[in-house]
Order: structure tokens, then C-alpha cells, then sequence
């Protein structure tokens, strides 16, 4: 079965259930029938999770082709366990410098009080990484494409090196979704996501999620989250689930509406460049082409203006495209990005002309988006263009 049809007949251990999903149970307590039950029972209590979080589970093993799959409250958190359960005092952790931000900043201000160190690699830098890699290394992070600047690391290669030096690769996979990029069959061994972009896809609910296929990794996953606490609700791992059943089908809308954007803004005169992976233009489209099978809603592109009053302005003429972080919704968002790009190995802020702007793709109808823009464009320039 394809992966589509997995995901709407993922019904994990549920024998006799008459309704088509898993009903939510709000508890704490799970009543136990006797004493023996009673310290053996699985989950003998809520925080463990109950029917949705085991289905939520089941779905995400399933998108990420893994046998063992850990859930957290959110997506930090899961970036967070992951790296915490490869690490001790002493050990180094290399950073690909285009992960998501919060995620830098646990590495670099969190697990640094507790004796790990950390580095950081440009993520298109193979010889580099090569370079950092050496005994000390117990992980490496990386998160492909980095969801502000695109770039696609070569996850073969870096699961290659890693291997060699005895360290172990997570892949935050959120932009793929499990949908368009395997990280555990091109060598990771681990893979999060944040389940509350694509997932979720309706921006109303957080979730995290981690998956291997290494025993001893998903034991050991185990034992973090439980000595933690870390648990989702079930509400939460509710709304994540309904999502996995149309997670594939919106995918696809917000790839189509995203490439007629990108192409769109690729001809216009007030841009400098668009930064998608799945252009021919993208300096990594090969190792794209090689390493996934399609592309979602977002992107960026580098807005030719004058001054920030002029990027605001453009600001100041979009309708649909709201001012948000986050993306995965159905909404279409937009914000100015160079605030975020305090990297320190790659040369982005000084190699690159313009203000650079990320765009999410909603699933509003796509000449709906282009008339927006182009509107924005108008009100930026004050002239029409035709
Ligand atoms: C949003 C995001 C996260 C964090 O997810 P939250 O659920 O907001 O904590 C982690 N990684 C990536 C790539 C993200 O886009």
C-alpha cells in the first residue's frame, strides 16, 4: 500500500472500535482491575498516552518508514529529547547553522550548561563538516532544507562521514513531513518532526515527534520522556492524527500554489531572487531532485527595495498573505526574515542583495495570491504594472 492509503487505514490495535477514529480520552487516571494490574499495566497511566497518541504514533513510523516513534508536547521539544539522548557532559554536538532558532539556542545556551559543546557547520559545507568531525562528536543536527534559507545539506554524505566517526545524525524533517524525504533510509538515526506545521495543517494545535529504527535509540527515547515528563495530550495528538489523513493531498495543493507563486515572483522586476529548492535556479537542486520526492508551500525570495520603509510598505499592501511565524496551515503568511539569519558559517546576510522575505503558501486559490502580491508590489513601487 502506498503511504496516502496507510495513513487513512492506520487504525493501530484497535479490534472492535466502531468509529472510524480513536476517541479522545482525557485522563490522568486509567482504573486498573486488580493489584497485579496494577504495577504492570501498559500505560497503567495517562501521561503515557492512550488510543490517540498510540495511533499518532503508528502514523508517524509510518511517514518516516521507523519502527519506533516517541511523541512530545511540541516541536522544540523534540529537536530538544533528540539531542539530549545522544549527548553527555563532555561530548560535542555539531549544528548545521540554518536549524530552526530555538533549537541553536538550546544547543548552544541549555546543553552547554551541562558540559556539552557545540559547534556549528555551514550546511552546504561537506569538507567542512569533515573537518569538525572528530572523536568528541556524539551528534550532529541537521535540519534540510533549513526553513529560511533552503539550503539542502548532502544527508548521505554527512550520515557517511558520521558513521565513520562513531556520531550519530538527527534530521529535523519537518518541511518534508515524512512525505517528500526518508532521512532514516538515507542513514539518520533519528528523525524529528514539528508535527504542529504540516501535521496539525490547520495552525490550531502543537505537537512533536520523534522516530528510529534503532532499538536501543528508541529505548533510550523511552527513558528521556519518561524521566521528563514529557508527554502530549490528547487533544493535541487528536488533532495531529486527523491531519496525517489529509497531510498527502494538501502537500500537493501546496506545492502546485507554491511553484506558481515562486515562478511568479522569479519574473518580476522588484525581485532578486527566489530561493526554492525544487527552481532549476536553486544552487542544491540536483541533491534535491536526488534526495526528495517534491516540495510544500514554502520558500523565499529576495525583495529588491530601497529601504526598509519600502519593504514595509510592500508590507502595508498585502490583503491575504498575513504577518505570522509558523507555517503548514491553510493559511498564506509571509514575514521579513533577516532579523533570524544570525549565522555564523555561512556568509548569507553579506553574499546576498535585498530584503529577504519567507513566504508559506496557503491553500487559498492561487491567482487569489498572485493578485496579492502583485497588489503589495504596487503599493510598494506606487506605479501600476502590467
Ligand atoms: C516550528 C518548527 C519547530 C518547532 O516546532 P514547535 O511545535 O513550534 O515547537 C522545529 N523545527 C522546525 C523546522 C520548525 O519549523
Amino acid at each position: 500500500m502506498k503511504k496516502p492509503t496507510k495513513l487513512i487505514h492506520n487504525h493501530a490495535g484497535t479490534g472492535s472500535r466502531r468509529t472510524v477514529n480513536p476517541p479522545i480520552e482525557r485522563a490522568s487516571t486509567v482504573i486498573l482491575p486488580d493489584r497485579k494490574t496494577l504495577y504492570s499495566a501498559s500505560p497503567g497511566y495517562g501521561r503515557m498516552g492512550l488510543a490517540v497518541q498510540r495511533e499518532l504514533e503508528s502514523a508517524m513510523c509510518t511517514l518516516e518508514g521507523a519502527q519506533f516513534s516517541r511523541l512530545t508536547p511540541n516541536g522544540l521539544s523534540a529537536c530538544a529529547i533528540a539531542i539530549s539522548s545522544l549527548v553527555k557532559a563532555g561530548d560535542t554536538v555539531l549544528i548545521s547553522d540554518s536549524i530552526y532558532g530555538p533549537t541553536r539556542r538550546f544547543c548552544e545556551r541549555r546543553l552547554k550548561r551541562m558540559g556539552v559543546k557545540c559547534a556549528r557547520f555551514a550546511p552546504r559545507d561537506l569538507d567542512g563538516i569533515r573537518q569538525q568531525l572528530n572523536a568528541g562528536v556524539a551528534a550532529i543536527f541537521l535540519e534540510c532544507p533549513g526553513s529560511l534559507t533552503f539550503e539542502i545539506s548532502d544527508i548521505t554524505a554527512i550520515t557517511k562521514h558520521a558513521r565513520e566517526c562513531g556520531a550519530r545524525v538527527v534530521m529535523d524533517n519537518t518541511w518534508a513531513a515524512g512525505v517528500f524525504c526518508q532521512p532514516l533510509a538515507l542513514g539518520a538515526d533519528l528523525v524529528v518532526q514539528a508535527l504542529t506545521k504540516y501535521v496539525v495543517g490547520h495552525a490550531d494545535a502543537f505537537g512533536g515527534a520523534i522516530m528510529t529504527n534503532d532499538r536501543a535509540l528508541a529505548t533510550e527515547l523511552e527513558e528521556i520522556t519518561e524521566d521528563w515528563g514529557v508527554s502530549l495530550s490528547p487533544d493535541d495528538a487528536y488533532a495531529a492524527l486527523r491531519g496525517t489523513r489529509t497531510l498527502v493531498t494538501r502537500l500537493r495543493e501546496h506545492e502546485t500554489t507554491a511553484l506558481i507563486l515562486a515562478e511568479w515572483l522569479e519574473a518580476h522586476p522588484k525581485v532578486a531572487e527566489v530561493i526554492h529548492p525544487a527552481l532549476p535556479s536553486h544552487p542544491d537542486h540536483e541533491i534535491w531532485k536526488r534526495d526528495f520526492s517534491g516540495s510544500n508551500g514554502l520558500f523565499s525570495f529576495l525583495l529588491d527595495a530601497e529601504s526598509i520603509a519600502e519593504l514595509d510598505t510592500f508590507i502595508s499592501g498585502l490583503k491575504l498573505f498575513q504577518l505570522g511565524f509558523s507555517w503548514g496551515g491553510f493559511e498564506s503568511l509571509l514575514i521579513p526574515c533577516d532579523d533570524q539569519l544570525k549565522r555564523m558559517k555561512s556568509d548569507w546576510t553579506t553574499s546576498k542583495k535585498g530584503y529577504l522575505i519567507r513566504v508559506h503558501a496557503g491553500l487559498e486559490d492561487a491567482s487569489d495570491l498572485v493578485a496579492d502580491l502583485q497588489g503589495a508590489f504596487e503599493t510598494m513601487t506606487g506605479e501600476k504594472i502590467t
